[in-house]
């Protein structure tokens, strides 16, 4: 980045840690120029590896219920699919009306390929949601409910414990997607009693563009579900090349087609450093950096027509925060092209990512500031012209 820009986005692509281009230089030049393809005999069990590492340092889970690879979207389908599979006589998913996109999209295109229902329930834009609103959508046709740890355009967080105990009461699995929280949020899915869960390793996780995203599936379902994708990574005696598939036992099953080493090994990177700062500590600069940000929003942003459009208490939210105003998309324009890079989300609303390991409380100082001061130029331009 150039000097004296300011980066507000490590919840949608991550920085490169410096580890990461000594790990890949030297996977590139050894591994792969030098080893070529005998290097497969240990790349073939990286994803279960770097799966197991981030599984047990940051989300809670045990051995072998977590394993990197494709995309959150993919993985979505790959878990959403098992779950609605193995409970036929229930064909109703419920998802969060404000979900991510993508995981609408990828809902819906189940749907249309079977005899599923896509049910939706409301969710305060700024706030989240709350259990009365999900517990109305849930009845006795409800396989799953896909919901976000925390809302990629508000920051709330969900309780996932709570809302886990709920939906298990009325018999129905929970899908968790955690790309907004994963790193930046302590997890234990153990604790939560989740069944499923999915997230991306290029937000908070610094795995770059396109790392593979994880998945996990608790250790008791894994030997009920079946996912859709059936390929050759995911094959007893892969290399025995037998044309019947015959998947093997544990999470290595929820594998399908080559995995990304190069993206793997970045993941591995981002996850040992966040491991090594530890969770509370990056949990406690999160929290102190978004409040750091709300009173600035405050004192400066509000009298300029902002309005915070994420929750006020800072345990109700992941490291990112939303300010709402009329005029967010030609703010969020003049702001990037000051160098000050921050999201616009429709609608209306500028997104500030927080990424402890990264953003300084000088950059909440400054960025806002100059947010501040961009705003008031805009104001006094369009009264001129009005
Ligand atoms: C970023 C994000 C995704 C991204 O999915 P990909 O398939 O990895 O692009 C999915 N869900 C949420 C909540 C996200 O924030």
């Amino acid at each position: 980045m150039e000097p004296g820009a300011i980066y507000f986005d490590g919840n949608s692509l991550g920085r490169p840690l410096r580890s990461t281009l000594e790990a890949l230089t030297d996977a590139i030049q050894q591994q792969w120029a030098q080893g070529l393809i005998r290097s497969w005999d240990r790349w073939r069990e990286l994803p279960l590896q770097v799966g197991d590492q981030l599984g047990q340092s940051l989300l809670g889970a045990c051995r072998g219920e977590v394993v990197v690879a494709d995309s959150t979207s993919v993985n979505l389908y790959k878990l959403a699919r098992a779950a609605t599979a193995a409970q036929p006589l229930r064909r109703v998913v419920v998802v969060e009306e404000d979900n991510f996109p993508s995981d609408h999209y990828v809902l819906q295109g189940m749907a249309a390929f079977s005899d599923l229902e896509v049910r939706t329930f409301p969710v305060d834009p700024d706030e989240g949601w709350h259990l009365q609103d999900l517990d109305k959508a849930l009845d006795e046709g409800v396989a799953l409910v896909c919901l976000s740890h925390v809302s990629y355009r508000s920051g709330a967080l969900a309780d996932m414990k709570g809302i886990t105990r709920a939906v298990h009461a009325r018999g129905g699995l929970v899908l968790w997607d955690l790309c907004h929280s994963v790193g930046v949020v302590p997890i234990d899915l153990t604790d939560a009693g989740a069944d499923l869960a999915v997230g991306c390793t290029y937000k908070y996780l610094n795995g770059g563009p396109g790392a593979p995203a994880f998945l996990y599936v608790r250790q008791e379902l894994q030997e009920r579900l079946r996912q859709p994708i059936w390929g050759w990574f995911g094959q007893q005696d892969q290399f025995e090349m037998a044309s019947t598939y015959r998947p093997v036992q544990g999470i290595g099953a929820f594998q399908a087609g080559t995995p990304s080493i190069l993206g793997a090994l970045a993941v591995a990177e981002g996850v040992r450093v966040v491991a090594e700062a530890g969770m509370p500590a990056v949990r406690e600069k999160s929290v102190a950096l978004t409040s750091y940000a709300v009173d600035l929003a405050e004192r400066w942003l509000e009298p300029l027509g902002f309005r915070l459009a994420s929750p006020r208490d800072p345990l109700r939210r992941g490291s990112h925060i939303s300010l709402h105003h009329p005029h967010a998309r030609h703010l969020t324009g003049v702001l990037i092209e000051d160098g000050v890079l921050a999201d616009y989300r429709a609608p209306e609303r500028i997104r500030l990512g927080l990424a402890p390991l990264t953003t300084s409380f000088c950059d909440v100082h400054d960025g806002l500031r100059r947010l501040g001061e961009l705003a008031s130029e805009h104001l006094r331009t369009s009264e001129a012209a009005t």
